[in-house]
């Protein structure tokens, strides 16, 4: 049959960095890919990969301009179904970010190409009664195929399992097949069978209580519990419940660092292997679980930001643990914060989302303190540990050595003497933060960014942590040739050799990025360390987030000063949530724990708010600043950035942006170079656009766009817009 001329126009979104839907024809055979299916389209001169999103009976082009899809992918079938669709085009419009790259984000990489095919539901093979005769009969001449029945003896075979008795299965599985002696059959799905957990708290069973009662429509319920408070018992009953009911649960990690023991634990309990997704996975991995979720089939899924766009047909909760962590946020490419897309996509999918956390960003609080989120708080440990006591040492006027006090050189000693393990926290990789002249003061600058270098020790490099760049660390000073180079400041690297030496009897674990590069590493040292003899762990951000270290009684926190004196009106905020996520480390099993906190600034109003008043009051006090100045919460922020080679492009482009703005709705400012004015070579300015409200601002940034990309110096800067932007 022929098409008439009125037929179906596709809009398509096509993985290119481009504004907007491209309008095609349906491929000439076949039937017309309904919303969410993949088609093979010609673009310019490449053929790429475009999911319909929708299709209408206009276009902006003439008819005959418009170009035909060449043909239709995976049999017609829709990888992406109405919710999906709908929450990635609120996406694109929130985000502001080209909407092929949107949609293609939420695809497995194996199906952002043509070759990619959506893999068939997983199959297992077992003996028919033709089969079991032929296995009593023995081996005979046939011990191949003989032992392949063999291993169907005492029930289904995965393809997995023949595969690692034989290389040629297939071959042998076939002959066994043609001889009826084998069928094959739709895997079974393994069912949960779920242990009994602690009984519940007080304060926990409310919570629970209260999320259940939202089952089977959307809320946001913020868990705000502190550390131990028992968030992940609640998580572990929720993902139960939803099992029971048939339904899929979905838990967002903010890395892929936590997913291994959090895997441990929901198997234990559910005894439900859950199934993983994140960046670190193969493509073929990904693919696999990516086809599961959409078959309904994986009911427990469990990934980093990624795996928020996971299909979800028989969606019943989702939960974000330490929903505060930066790692939520996407600082490239698609630049989207995916605890508010999680929010959304509960909100579309009708069913709850628990944001738990110790440490709730303002942002959330705001929302929390307004009712606009169920607010549950656990003030206590649940095992009745009691919280982490803290100590206050003024460094001012007191001796140092790589950066830790005689206060608490004595409290780590008194420690281990008490068989007990004590964290080191400091916010600083290498062996110290630059490699220093002692006679004319010449200290490592990279040259391709505003950055000290960084001396790291093993390898005698400096490095620079924000590009990369690395050479190896001179000798003599380049600048005066004097033999007096000195690392000043601390770094974990000298932490790790400066406690090594000091306590020679106990093992010392050193975590950061560097010492955990390698896969595995980690967990090793985890492993190593939950064994429980006494050890000191050195460690960065990596060691305060979210790890169970029942041994660690002491934690001492090197400086956190920087914080006090950031232009970032965030720095505060992060500062606190900090300090409580190390002092969460300590003391969470039998034994009480310590956190010692070294600064000059002991009596800033602040610090002394969160420590003797908890978090809580610290947030509220901030969010008190932030009302005030007009901040976020209370103000909504885009952000548009540019970067180039040299500064001159830049800036004439962002002041030609700032003369299009539109005004009324919200305001511009700007242009101001980043925290990090040259990052990598390249110069890096922003506008900050600010609104009172968030359709003030969205209504702002879409009229103002199309004239931004318009601009003549559009083309010689690479620019892009961040909405609701954490960093500057
Ligand atoms: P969070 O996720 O808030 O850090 P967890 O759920 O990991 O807290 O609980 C901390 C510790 O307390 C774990 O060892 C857990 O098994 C234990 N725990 C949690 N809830 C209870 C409870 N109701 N009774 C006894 N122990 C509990
Ligand atoms: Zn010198
Ligand atoms: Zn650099």
């Amino acid at each position: 049959m022929t098409r008439t001329p009125q037929e179906t126009i596709l809009k398509l979104a096509i993985p290119v960095p481009l504004p907007g839907l491209f309008d095609y024809l349906p491929p000439r055979e076949g039937p017309c890919p309904p919303p969410g299916a993949r088609v093979l389209a010609p673009f310019g001169r490449r053929r790429l990969v475009g999911v319909v999103v929708g299709h209408s009976d206009r276009s902006e082009l003439p008819r005959q301009r418009l170009v035909r899809a060449i043909r239709v992918l995976d049999d017609c079938q829709p990888l992406l179904n109405t919710e999906m669709l709908g929450l990635l085009q609120w996406c694109w419009r929130y985000y502001k970010h080209a909407p092929g790259e949107v949609v293609f984000n939420a695809l497995p990489p194996a199906l952002r190409v043509p070759g990619g095919t959506v893999p068939a539901a997983p199959l297992q093979y077992r003996l028919t009664a033709g089969g079991r005769e032929r296995l009593a009969e023995g081996a005979g001449r046939a011990p191949a195929q003989w032992g392949l029945l063999k291993l169907m003896e005492h029930g289904p075979a995965s393809p997995e399992s023949l595969r690692q008795a034989r290389r040629d299965w297939r071959k042998v599985l076939a002959r066994l097949g043609e001889q009826g002696w084998v069928a094959e059959e739709m895997r079974a799905l393994e069912e949960p069978a779920p242990q009994a957990g602690p009984k519940l708290t007080r304060e926990q069973a409310g919570a629970l209580e209260a999320i259940r009662d939202d089952r089977g429509r959307f809320r946001c319920h913020l868990l705000d519990g502190v550390t131990g408070s028992g968030k992940t018992e609640i998580y572990l009953k929720l993902v139960e419940e939803t099992l029971r009911s048939e339904r899929q649960a979905l838990v967002l990690v903010p890395e892929i660092g936590l997913t291994p023991q959090l895997v441990r634990r929901f198997h234990e309990r559910l005894g439900l292997q859950p199934a993983v997704y994140h960046s670190g996975l193969s493509d073929g991995e990904r693919l696999r679980v990516w086809a599961a979720a959409r078959r309904g089939d994986a009911r427990l899924l469990l990934g980093t930001r990624s795996a928020l766009f996971l299909p979800l047909p028989k969606a019943g909760l989702l939960i974000m643990d330490e929903s505060h962590d930066a790692s939520f946020k996407q600082q490239d490419g698609f630049r989207f914060s995916a605890r508010d897309v999680a929010v959304k996509r509960a909100s579309g999918l009708q069913i709850p989302v628990v944001l738990g956390t110790a440490t709730p960003s303002l942002e959330t609080v705001h929302n929390a303190a307004r009712g606009r989120y169920a607010w549950h708080r656990l003030r206590d440990r649940a095992t009745g540990a009691a919280q982490p006591g803290w100590r206050v040492v003024d460094l001012c006027g007191r001796s140092t050595e790589a950066g830790l006090s005689d206060v608490a050189l004595e409290a780590i000693a008194a420690a281990l003497e008490r068989r007990e393990q004590v964290l080191v926290f400091l916010n600083r990789r290498g062996y110290a933060p630059v490699l220093l002249c002692h006679e004319c003061g010449w200290h490592g600058t990279c040259r391709r960014c505003d950055a000290n270098l960084t001396w790291h020790r093993s390898g005698n490099s400096l490095v620079c942590h924000h590009c990369g760049h690395m050479r190896e660390a001179p000798r003599l000073c380049p600048d005066c040739s004097a033999d007096a180079l000195h690392g000043a400041g601390a770094g974990t690297e000298q932490l790790e050799r400066f406690l090594g030496r000091r306590f020679p009897d106990f093992p010392l674990y050193r975590f950061d990025r560097d010492r955990t590069r390698h896969k595995g590493a980690f967990e090793e040292m985890y492993r190593s360390v939950r064994e429980g003899r006494p050890a000191v762990l050195v460690g960065t951000q990596m060691l305060a987030k979210g790890h169970h270290f029942p041994r660690v009684t002491l934690a001492v926190i090197v400086n956190l000063d920087q914080a006090l004196y950031s232009g970032d009106f965030r720095a505060m905020e992060r500062m606190g949530q900090l300090m409580m996520q190390v002092a969460g480390r300590a003391g969470r099993a039998e034994r009480p724990g310590e956190v010692l906190l070294q600064t000059f600034h002991p009596e800033h109003p602040l610090l002394g708010r969160l420590l003797e008043e908890g978090y809580e009051r610290f947030a509220m006090e901030l969010l008190a600043e932030r009302r005030l100045s007009g901040l976020p919460p209370m103000s909504h922020q885009a952000v548009l950035r540019a970067e180039a080679g040299s500064r001159e492009p830049v800036q004439a482009f962002l002041q030609a942006a700032m003369d299009e703005f539109p005004g009324n709705g919200a305001s511009v400012f700007g242009p101001f170079p980043a925290q990090m004015e040259r990052r990598g070579g390249r110069w890096r300015w922003y506008l900050l656009v600010q609104g009172r409200n968030r359709p003030g601002l969205q209504t702002a940034l879409d009229r103002w766009l199309p004239a931004v990309r318009g601009l003549s110096g559009a083309r010689s800067v690479r620019w892009a817009i961040d909405v609701d932007p954490q960093e500057f």
